[in-house]
C-alpha cells in the first residue's frame, strides 16, 4: 500500500517548553481511516500541523502524497480544532464553504462557476445545502461542524484531516458525522483526532495512540494497561469495542 502520509523519526519542539513530539514514525496508507487518540497536550494537533506543513520538524522527515507537506498542501482538506468565529460575523454558509476554494482558484476575478459547483456538491454531501443562505452564527454545533467539513471538501482533497471534529456535538451528531466520514473514506484517506477510543474504533481501520511518542499503532488490543500508560492514570473502560484495530478493511 502506498503511504499517503509518512513520518520518519520526527521530533518537534516549540520555542518554549519540552519537546511536543519525540521520534514519531508512522505511515498512513492510501485509503486508510486512522484514528489518532491521546491525552490533552499529547501532541496530536502538533502532528497534524507538521503533516499540513504549518510547522516543520526539528528532526526527521514528513512526506505527504509522495512530496513535501508544502508541495502536497492542495491534496489535503483540513478541519482545525476549535474553529472559532465571531458569532455575529456576517458570513453565510455558502460563502464559508466557497472559502475552501481559495487555494484552488485564481485570487483575482472572484469565484468561477466551477468553484460554485464544487461548493454545491460539498454542501450536498454534508447535507447543509438547505442552510446555504444562513448566517454562520445561527447554526447549531453539529451544523457548523458539517459546514466546516464541506469547506474542507470543496477543494476535492485526497486526504481529509479532522482535529477533534465532534468535541462540541452530542452523541447523535457524532454518530451522523462519523457515518459521513465512513462514506468519504470510500474515496479518500482520513485522519481523525478523537478522545473517545471506544467510539472511533467502530469506524476507523487503525488507531494510533500519541503521548509525545507513539505508544501504539499496531494491532494490539487496548486494555486498561495501555490506557493507563497513555493517559497516565487508570481510566474506566466503557463497554464497547475497545480494541486498537489495524485489520485491513474488508
Ligand atoms: P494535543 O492536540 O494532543 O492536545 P498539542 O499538539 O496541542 O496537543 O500540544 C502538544 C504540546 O505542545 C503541549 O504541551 C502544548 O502545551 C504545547 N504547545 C502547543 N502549541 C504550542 C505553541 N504554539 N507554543 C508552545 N507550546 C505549544
Ligand atoms: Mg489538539
Amino acid at each position: 500500500m502506498k503511504p499517503a502520509i509518512e513520518l520518519k523519526d520526527v521530533s518537534f519542539a516549540y520555542d518554549i517548553g519540552p519537546p511536543a513530539l519525540e521520534h514519531v514514525s508512522l505511515a498512513v496508507g492510501e485509503g486508510e481511516f486512522l484514528g489518532l487518540v491521546g491525552p490533552n497536550g499529547g501532541g496530536k494537533s502538533t502532528l497534524l500541523k507538521l503533516v499540513l506543513g504549518l510547522l516543520r520538524p526539528s528532526s526527521g522527515e514528513v512526506r505527504v502524497a509522495g512530496g513535501t507537506p508544502q508541495e502536497s498542501r492542495k491534496v489535503i482538506g483540513y478541519v482545525p480544532q476549535y474553529a472559532r468565529f465571531a458569532r455575529d460575523f456576517p458570513i453565510s454558509v455558502e460563502e464559508t464553504v466557497l472559502m475552501g476554494r481559495l487555494g484552488t482558484t485564481p485570487l483575482m476575478g472572484g469565484y468561477r462557476a466551477a468553484d460554485r459547483e464544487a461548493a454545491r456538491l460539498a454542501m450536498a454531501e454534508t447535507e447543509v445545502l438547505d442552510l446555504r443562505q444562513r448566517p454562520l452564527g445561527t447554526l447549531s454545533g453539529g451544523q457548523l461542524q458539517r459546514v466546516l467539513v464541506a469547506r474542507a471538501l470543496a477543494c476535492d482533497p485526497r486526504i481529509l484531516i479532522l482535529d477533534e471534529p465532534t468535541a462540541n456535538i452530542d452523541m447523535r451528531g457524532e454518530t451522523e458525522i462519523f457515518d459521513l466520514f465512513k462514506a468519504l473514506n470510500q474515496r479518500m484517506t482520513l485522519v481523525v483526532v478523537s478522545h473517545d477510543i471506544g467510539f472511533i474504533s467502530r469506524y476507523v481501520t487503525r488507531v494510533a495512540c500519541l503521548n509525545r511518542t507513539l505508544l501504539c499503532h499496531q494491532p494490539v488490543p487496548i486494555g486498561p494497561e495501555m490506557i493507563e500508560k497513555l493517559y497516565g492514570m487508570p481510566v474506566q473502560l466503557i463497554p464497547h469495542d475497545t480494541t486498537c484495530k489495524t485489520e485491513a478493511k474488508p
